[in-house]
């Protein structure tokens, strides 16, 4: 596959976004349906809140019309009682007075005689009705009272007594006239008043002269000396006469109200428990018809959703939808500054396989390259059906435009995997544009329009092969596009290979351990040292099975010098944070060792302090388990990176490797003699060996070796050299560096 630079001057087409494969839910983008998950379902449907709102206010009107109601119920019904009361009372008082006294009288069987001297007559009617009062009390359970009243009455517990009694009495005296032709049509008088247990009727009927007999008797009465005493000293003009008809006595009846309002009260309760209930009753019934009714048009809402942003042949997002999609990467890429990409595809000859194999097979091939794309990408991109043939796939998030010609290739990979039809087995190619954000647009329209542009420039130059919009970017792409796919057939080919470089131990004179350096033997390049292809394995994943290799091949090389009796005590081997940081890396390590059937102390790896930063806690684990296995670990290029010397305090390490970069300096620079000075010394402090890298000179050697370095590595002593070369070391001694450095290394 070639990557060429597109002519944006070609192709017009508008720009169009997409999502992944996944149908639409209320995730979508906040525009078209974000808000149904912001709005709750009362403010939403406002019936069932409208409904509640109306309940309480008529809830409120119905209580307070029911109390209203009741207490006017309560007090028609207690004047019934107390009119039936009066009225048994005086009836009582009209037999006696009618039937009994004037019986008693003819009988002659009275007790007592009357003013006249006239035997059989009891003139104490109003004690009478006293004592029938208290017990027609006692008998209906103080459900009232009642009692015979005058202000006219000799016996004092009958006199008007208190407010009320003197008002009602003023009330049926206004109703009085001098001369009655007749009974007088008289009204009764009460009123309710507050009483210790609630509230009380109090009633007042008139008890008039209604008999001649009584008329002539009160007249008789009350010239009598006695009576005239009593009405002087009750403040009464004494002497009063009456004639029949007028105002003699009346009659008291007091109704307590609490037991019926009790009862009132209990009944009301029952009556708003039903109320409320029917209420709740009703307002569940509400939420319930608008919550079915939210579920119906939200269902309605969302199949309509699929239909105007989904197309229908392989449920990928359409134009709508991508636009939409390509709007949401563009602000989030600017938001987080990274770089994001529309990646244009088209099948090449997708015409021939329609006219030659039937729009089934045509069908079945845009379904397939539907599901293949949505598994090249990550769940955040998003991948659509732009038209017929032609999808997009919006990325973002990535580190590097050229990253885009990475996804690009798997994509292409993929896509052009056989497919099976008609018992054919047929082969899709396709063409692909990239155009990158904000380098080659920074709006969706643009961005489509050029990574369409690139697309046509694909197919220009033969199909079957990818293009950036942009020149200087399709020169990088190509170049680590071509160099990630050459590497990966390097390590199937065998083009990998190891160099090494003895670390010579200060004390002993001699070769302490090799350090394992990687080579690409590169076809067309010839030999390439790792920073040429290093990162390119970071970057693509290369460099887990890379580093894997790297460690059989060193312990395998430190078996076979073992075999011939080399005294080499142990081989270095760099492991990248990458590498280091997979789930699996100790038991890899571990089986690594056994199938070479190595001691772990002959190995010790070299990790960077980028390895260590990203996740602490882990890294104390990883590292104490490798430590437990007997392998040692030293901190590579110490100083350079995020030094925390946290980690050295909790890590099991056994070695630091001072920078190059700060023994370059040595002796001239005083920073460097400072920072190697303070590496040495803290790592003598913590009991680590500590190891000098880059020794290229004399100088240096000198001065390391007098600040306490316990080993060295540089060109002073070596280079990196191919296994047959490097055995030469193995039993040198130290004494001499200058003859230990061979003629040629690399
Ligand atoms: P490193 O692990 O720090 O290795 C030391 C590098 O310094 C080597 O470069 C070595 O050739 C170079 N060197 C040693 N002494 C001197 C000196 O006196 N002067 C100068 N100018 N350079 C000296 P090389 O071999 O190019 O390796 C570069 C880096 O690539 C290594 O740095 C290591 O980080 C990485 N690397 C090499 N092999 C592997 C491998 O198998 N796996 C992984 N993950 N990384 C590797
Ligand atoms: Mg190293
Ligand atoms: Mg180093």
């Amino acid at each position: 596959m070639a990557v060429e630079h597109a002519r944006p001057e070609q192709n017009n087409r508008q720009s169009k976004q997409d999502h992944g494969m996944t149908l639409p839910t209320d995730s979508g983008p906040a525009g078209s349906r974000g808000w149904r998950r912001l709005v709750p379902l009362r403010l939403r449907h406002p019936l069932p809140l409208v409904f509640a709102a109306i309940m309480a206010v008529v809830g409120t009107v119905i209580y307070l019309l029911m109390a209203q109601s009741q207490r006017k119920l309560i007090e028609h019904e207690a004047v019934k009682i107390a009119e039936i009361v009066a009225g048994h009372a005086l009836a009582a008082r009209t037999v006696y007075t009618t039937q009994v006294s004037s019986k008693l009288a003819a009988d002659g069987t009275g007790a007592v005689q009357d003013y006249h001297g006239r035997p059989g007559y009891v003139p104490l009617p109003a004690q009478f009705l006293k004592y029938v009062g208290r017990e027609s009390e006692r008998r209906s359970q103080s459900l009232y009272q009642y009692r015979p009243l005058s202000k006219w009455n000799l016996e004092p517990t009958q006199g008007l007594s208190d407010d009320f009694q003197r008002w009602a009495w003023r009330g049926l005296e206004a109703q009085d006239q001098p001369a009655p032709a007749g009974p007088i049509a008289w009204r009764d008088v009460w009123r309710i008043e507050p009483s210790a247990a609630g509230s009380v009727l109090r009633f007042m009927r008139a008890d008039p002269a209604a008999e001649a007999a009584c008329v002539q008797c009160h007249n008789d009465t009350e010239p009598a000396p006695e009576v005239a005493a009593l009405r002087v000293a009750a403040g009464v003009p004494p002497g009063k006469q009456w004639v029949q008809h007028q105002l003699l006595g009346a009659i008291e009846v007091s109704v307590p109200l609490n037991r019926v309002e009790a009862v009132a009260a209990a009944q009301m309760a029952d009556t708003m428990r039903l109320v409320i209930a029917v209420s709740l009753l009703g307002l569940l019934a509400a939420s319930w018809f608008a919550y079915h009714d939210t579920r119906k048009s939200q269902a309605t809402a969302a199949a309509y959703e699929i239909q105007a942003r989904y197309d229908a042949l392989t449920g990928l997002p359409n134009r709508l939808l991508l636009k939409e999609r390509t709007e949401e990467m563009i602000k989030r890429v600017s938001r987080e500054s990274t770089y994001g990409a529309l990646i244009f595809l088209d099948l090449d000859d997708f015409k021939n396989i329609n006219d030659s194999l039937g729009h089934s097979a045509g069908d079945t091939v845009l379904r397939v390259t539907a599901q293949r794309l949505a598994t090249c990408v990550r769940q955040t991109d998003t991948v659509g059906r732009y038209s017929g043939d032609e999808f997009v796939i919006v990325v973002d998030g990535i580190g590097q435009p050229a990253d885009a010609a990475e996804i690009a290739r798997k994509i292409m990979t993929s896509v052009t995997e056989p497919h099976s039809l008609s018992e054919h087995d047929v082969i899709v190619s396709a063409s692909i544009g990239i155009a990158c954000f904000p380098n080659d647009g920074t709006d969706a329209g643009t961005l489509l329009k050029n990574a369409d542009a690139a697309m046509y420039r694909s197919k220009e130059n033969g199909r079957n092969q990818v293009s950036f919009f942009s020149s200087d970017m399709n020169a990088k792409a190509l170049y680590k596009l071509g160099m990630t796919a050459k590497l990966r057939q390097a390590i199937a080919r065998g083009e990998l290979e190891l160099f090494y470089q003895p670390k010579l131990s200060l004390h002993d004179k001699r070769v302490a351990c090799v350090e394992a350096l990687v080579r690409w033997r590169h076809p067309e390049f010839g030999l390439l040292t790792p920073d040429k292809f290093v990162h390119l394995a970071e970057e693509s994943g290369l460099i887990e099975p890379l580093g894997e290799w790297a460690l059989r091949e060193a312990l395998e090389q430190l078996a076979r010098w073992r075999k011939k009796g080399l005294p080499v005590l142990q081989v270095a081997v760099n492991v990248s944070a990458r590498q280091f940081n997979r789930p699996n890396f100790v038991q890899r390590l571990k089986d690594i060792l056994a199938e070479a059937q190595a001691a772990p102390d002959c190995l010790e790896i070299e990790i960077t302090e980028s390895a260590v930063i990203r996740d602490p806690d882990k890294v104390e684990q990883v590292i104490a388990a490798i430590h437990a296995h007997g392998v040692s670990i030293a901190i590579d290029d110490f100083g350079v990176g995020h030094s925390s010397l946290n980690y050295l305090k909790r890590f099991r390490i056994s070695t630091l490797k001072i920078d190059k970069s700060f023994v370059d300096g040595i002796p001239h620079d005083e920073h460097d003699r400072a920072i190697s000075d303070a590496i040495i010394v803290l790592g003598k402090a913590l009991k680590l060996k500590v190891v000098a890298e880059g020794v290229e000179n004399e100088a240096q050697r000198d001065y390391l070796a007098r600040a306490g370095c316990d080993e060295m590595q540089g060109f002073l002593f070596a280079k990196p050299l191919p296994a047959a070369e490097a055995e030469a070391f193995l039993t040198t001694r130290f004494e001499d560096t200058v003859r230990m450095r061979p003629p040629a290394g690399r």
